[in-house]
């Protein structure tokens, strides 16, 4: 009989899950497996916890969701705290599994993980993050466009979006053990308080996932103006926010591109809908661009190399991050993702370069401050995006930019400023106070 570990990573969903759908198709019984990585949960090379409290919470949040939903189909997912490369073949001996099964990664830690699993189980990796089949590109990886442009205009003439696929209609397997999922404090960390001033007081799953698309989407149709207001700073309706539930793997971005579209058959096709599914290549460029460079996206020289001299200043550091530079502008939107673990892509993009150009500070290190607190970290999209704004990435121009004129584009009644430059609630103070306790 044919037994499988089905092993959760960035893709906590039933839904369009290539590898679920593989594993049940393929084998009898399945023991659905998570395993907090520990390395993920403590410090990384500039101090910082890898894996803040806001995105803490949102993946207990999500794997609540997932043993849920697989209780409905009859299983119970294993949650351990360890390391993958023990814990897996471990479980695999236990429960006499002949295969493992789960979604690839493409950055240098995680493939070394798979690596190690490779020689000790029979693994089969499928990709479940990207829109498209790597193997079906007009292009080999090591060909990927340097130019986002160029890329973009190949794979929207040649390359296809393949369809969602449906969860399995049930996942049969042994008695397991119930499902035990620890509390963020269980694991060293305050819970974040609600502030109320955030975007959205985000909930991690796959059923909150839907809720948020359904409300974007069809019920209040805000896809169709996306263009204009995506560069908003302030509430729930200027982007999708889809990204915390897509980092996590809640919603694929192929079931949000085939949503647009369904939305552009039923409701308007235009610029605001093709703009969300031009955001969603950018997600995609910078999954292939890590697939090509590998750890390179780790060098202070990036992609490219480049000769960089950074300034050493803890002190300025220091300011970016509590927020107390004096630029009202980047204070703000530091404050916010202090306080919230979001920003909006404008403020991640002025802030990003008023670290690397105004401070001359080493990206790398704002990179895993983001790192560490954003609800959507996603290796590729973060170390790519600030690859970019350090001139080291897929783009060797300086693009720095002017925060005060960018304040008075976007915040010109300042709105943004006074309300994250506002003294917080007590509660929002002394869960921050701890938070950088921590990480002395
Ligand atoms: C310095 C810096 C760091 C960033 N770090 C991350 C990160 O760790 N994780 C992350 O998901 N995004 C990151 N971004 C990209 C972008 O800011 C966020 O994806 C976006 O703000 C999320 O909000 P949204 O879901 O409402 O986006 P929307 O504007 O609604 O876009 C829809 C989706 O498209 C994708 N997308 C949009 N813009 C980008 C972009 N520039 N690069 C890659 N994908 C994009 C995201 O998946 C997003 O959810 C970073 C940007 C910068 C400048």
């Amino acid at each position: 009989m044919a037994r499988a570990i089905m092993w959760f990573r960035n893709d906590l969903r039933l839904n369009d899950n290539p590898a679920l759908h593989a594993a049940a198709r393929e084998c009898e019984e399945i023991i659905p497996v998570y395993i907090l990585d520990e390395r993920y949960l403590e410090r990384g090379q500039w101090g910082f916890c890898r894996t803040g409290p806001f995105r803490l919470n949102f993946l207990l949040e999500s794997l609540y969701q997932l043993s849920e939903d697989l209780r409905d189909k009859g299983s119970r997912l294993q949650v351990l705290k360890g390391i993958p490369e023990k814990e897996l073949p471990r479980l695999a001996r236990e429960y006499r599994c002949s295969s493992l099964y789960a979604s690839k990664e493409y950055a240098h830690e995680e493939i070394q993980v798979e690596k190690a699993l490779a020689g000790a189980l029979d693994t089969r990796f499928y990709h479940s993050s990207t829109l498209f089949e790597p193997e079906s590109l007009p292009f080999p990886i090591g060909r990927l466009p340097d130019v986002f442009t160029t890329f973009r205009k190949q794979v929207e003439r040649y390359a296809e979006v393949p369809e969602p696929l449906s969860p399995p209609e049930e996942i049969p397997g042994p008695e397991l053990p119930d499902t035990h999922i620890p509390s963020v404090e269980s694991l060293g960390f305050r819970l974040p308080p609600a502030d109320e001033r955030a975007v959205l007081q985000f909930k991690g799953g796959a059923v909150e996932a839907h809720s948020r698309l359904d409300h974007y989407f069809w019920n209040t149709e805000s896809l169709s103006s996306y263009r204009e207001t995506r560069n908003g700073l302030v509430g729930a309706g200027y982007s999708s926010k889809f990204s915390p539930w897509l980092a996590n793997g809640c919603l694929s971005a192929r079931e949000v591109y085939h949503e647009v579209e369904s939305y552009e058959k039923e409701v308007v096709q235009n610029k605001s809908t093709y703009w969300l599914k031009f955001e969603l290549l950018w997600r995609e460029y910078f999954r292939l661009v890590a697939m090509r460079y590998g750890r390179r996206i780790f060098f202070p020289g990036g992609i490219q190399d480049k000769k960089t001299e950074w300034e050493e200043s803890e002190d300025a550091f220091e300011k970016w991050r509590t927020g107390t530079t004096g630029d009202d502008f980047v204070d703000a939107n530091m404050r916010e993702l202090l306080f919230t673990g979001f920003m909006s892509n404008r403020g991640r993009q002025n802030v990003a370069s008023y670290l690397v150009h105004q401070l001359k500070q080493d990206w790398r290190k704002g990179a895993a401050w983001f790192e560490s607190l954003l609800l959507d970290y996603d290796v590729y999209s973060n170390y790519g995006n600030w690859m970019y704004a350090a001139g080291v990435g897929n783009d060797p121009r300086n693009r720095v930019f002017n925060t005060a004129k960018q304040a008075s584009v976007y915040d010109g009644d300042g709105a943004y400023r006074r309300l994250w430059l506002e003294e917080p609630e007590n509660d929002t103070l002394a869960f921050a106070n701890h938070y950088f306790e921590r990480q002395k």
